[in-house]
């Protein structure tokens, strides 16, 4: 397919929508209070959930360290600026520089960050960032006099209202918001709360002006997740006028048809859309309204199963192109736009929360191993902006200072937030939804849930449990949907009889006794994922983990395998073509017969009896190389 940049989607929408839409991301994770509708499961907590040695917390750990490289007036600089304070430091650059419309985007993200980071890792250094963020910000704020804060002047807002060209000050707006909301819930910062009351009062002033049509016309310009942040707002404060304002963010026009349970999802902007289906979740969640629900539900079921590729992944060209369970077309060096993995993660934690539904857990784990682990850089902790899945592409990395698209701003987030999903918890007991090394501490019951594990590189996991005295609760330990060779649980070196079902719960429900072990084995196989409208295309799994085909690094220099500095409003390009992948041929014109596991090496696999032979790995294994992930199989003989 013909690789879109953004400045021909911007044009392609814009003929369409009579609008330049853009992207987003994720924001606050836990607020227990005030929730009118039933919630089954609830996260824990990201203080109490700690990585322990694994490549999750290698990633975190490089993460914090990118973080920790950015100079703070640096990320000040053009709210200094547009505020009319004095300000030496260099901008940064990429769509932070200073002519680029979304400018000030990153901070928001960076301030999101270092709360995620401190309660996730315990970084005092990076939440002392944050704080000094937020006091730099409130100065801002204060100079400028009526609660507007921006690293753009209002007149982008005043271009908004007038319906002429600007590209997406609520979007911008929006990732300020939620940074300073984040800054406030897990680090404890009151300022940023006041902070961000003089923004929500700002944009009632700019709203409540505005009709219905005229709000609806705004509504067409990106705006992130403007109703979610809102909803937060209200859910922290109490505050009822925020809940109001934040239903003016509510997106009718693309609500209508989800409430109704129609997909009129083609031709929309992806990460446009998301964060606004995340406000009606939240909405759902604050009101007990059945209708956002339906709205969330439906999007959520549509996109997961009929418009995500075999990685969790959606969009191409930033967009969805087609009806539903149509995605053999749907393949470029421009699909999954890395925010909308981040945004539909985010999404799924409701939509878990609500159901228990083993089936969103297992999209949560889809996304996070093929969609997440994998984007980052393991040197620099730069980030992908998109996972090419059409063949012959290699990842693209921005350069830390030269980047600052959306997805290095919801990178930083994704990375600072690993510990997040893995247990969820309701009044009686735990759930453990992933198999990643780390531990939760649960001191309501008084236990602690160890972790150790080397999945996906094994296929064990022992649980360990810690408590002062023998505690009463249901173990439920979730069976993927890839466990179809079934699995075995031994309880204290005691092999037990019963097993589960894939996408299903094995249930421990007992009195537990300090230093008691569990240990899983569920052994992972290969299988075949195709194309929904063509058999022909598959792409291999083992377990949750795509397999990436490695097509050498033929043409590819040092400076290639990185995007060059961002033009304004554009997305890296690849400055060199992709390569051809190979086709395969087997008897019944399935991948797995032609695919064996190297003896010796973990997770790495190879075809066989090709005319052109492939070495396969996980995403998160791979770097600096071409890649195919979908392969052409035809009949052999
Ligand atoms: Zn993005």
């Amino acid at each position: 397919m013909k690789p879109t940049t953004r400045r021909s989607f911007i044009a392609r929408a814009a003929a369409t929508l009579g609008t330049a839409p853009l992207l987003s991301r994720i924001n606050a994770l836990a607020f227990p209070a005030r929730d009118t509708a039933p919630i089954k499961a609830r996260p824990f907590e990201l203080k109490h959930v700690r990585l322990r040695r694994g490549p999750f917390l290698n990633a975190a750990e490089v993460n914090r360290r990118y973080m920790a490289s950015l100079n703070a007036d640096s990320l000040l600089h053009m709210f200094r600026v547009t505020a009319g304070l004095p300000s030496s430091a260099k901008p940064l650059g990429g769509w932070e520089q200073p002519e680029n419309e979304l400018r000030g985007h990153f901070t928001g993200h960076y301030l999101s960050a270092c709360a995620l980071i401190n309660a996730s890792m315990g970084d005092e250094s990076l939440k002392a960032r944050g704080d000094q963020l937020v006091a730099e910000l409130g100065k801002c704020q204060k100079a400028l006099g009526n609660g507007y804060l921006s690293a753009f002047p209002e007149t982008f807002f005043d271009r908004l209202r007038a319906g002429t060209n600007v590209w997406a000050p609520f979007y911008t707006l929006h990732k300020i918001m939620v940074g300073l909301l984040d800054m406030h819930t897990y680090c404890g910062n009151q300022q940023a709360l006041d902070v961000l009351k003089g923004m929500a009062n700002w944009t009632r002033r700019f709203v409540d002006p505005l009709g219905d049509a005229h709000m609806a016309r705004v509504l067409e310009r990106e705006y992130g997740g403007m109703n979610d942040v809102l909803y937060n707002l209200y859910a922290v404060t109490g505050d009822r006028s925020y809940r109001q304002l934040a239903a003016r963010f509510d997106h009718e026009r693309v609500f209508a048809p989800l409430a109704e349970g129609r997909d009129e999802l083609k031709g929309l902007h992806v990460n446009t859309q998301i964060p606004k289906i995340i406000g009606a979740a939240r909405r759902y969640e604050l009101t007990g309204e059945s209708r956002s629900r339906d709205i969330a539900d439906y999007f959520w079921r549509e996109v997961t199963g009929k418009r995500c590729y075999c990685t969790g992944g959606t969009s191409n060209g930033e967009a969805w192109n087609s009806a539903p369970g149509k995605l053999a077309g749907e393949l470029s060096g421009y699909t999954q736009e890395c925010c909308c993995t981040y945004n539909m993660l985010k999404l799924t934690r409701h939509l878990f929360g609500w159901t228990a539904d083993p089936h969103a857990a297992d999209y949560y784990e889809r996304a996070l191993f093929n969609g997440i682990l994998g984007t980052q850089h393991p040197e620099d902790g730069m980030t992908l902006y998109y996972v090419s899945l059409a063949s012959g592409y290699w990842k693209l990395f921005g350069l830390p200072l030269e980047a600052f698209w959306c997805c290095t701003g919801s990178g930083v987030e994704s990375f600072g937030k690993l510990g997040d999903s893995i247990y969820f918890h309701d009044d009686e007991g735990v759930y453990v939804n992933l198999q990643i090394a780390s531990e939760v501490d649960w001191p309501e019951k008084g236990v602690k849930i160890i972790q150790d594990t080397t999945f996906p590189e094994s296929d064990t996991t022992t649980i360990s449990l810690r408590c002062k005295t023998p505690v009463r609760m249901p173990l439920r330990i979730r069976v993927p949907y890839w466990a179809t060779r079934g699995g075995t649980v031994k309880l204290n070196g005691r092999e037990l009889e019963s097993f589960a079902e894939p996408s299903s719960y094995f249930v421990l429900n007992r009195t537990w006794q300090d230093g008691d072990k569990v240990e899983v084995t569920m052994p992972m196989s290969l299988h075949v994922n195709a194309m929904p409208d063509d058999s022909t295309l598959q792409a291999a799994m083992y377990g949750p983990l795509v397999l990436f085909g490695k097509l050498g690094s033929e043409g590819l220099t040092k400076e290639n395998l990185r995007a060059e500095p961002t033009p304004i409003r554009e997305v890296p390009r690849y400055r060199v073509k992709a390569s051809a992948a190979p086709e395969f041929k087997t008897r019944s014109q399935d991948l797995r017969e032609c695919i064996e596991p190297v003896p010796g090496r973990p997770l790495e696999f190879r075809t066989v009896g090709q005319a052109q032979n492939v070495t396969l790995v996980p995403f998160y294994k791979l770097l600096d190389e071409r890649y195919g992930v979908y392969w052409k199989v035809g009949k052999a003989g």
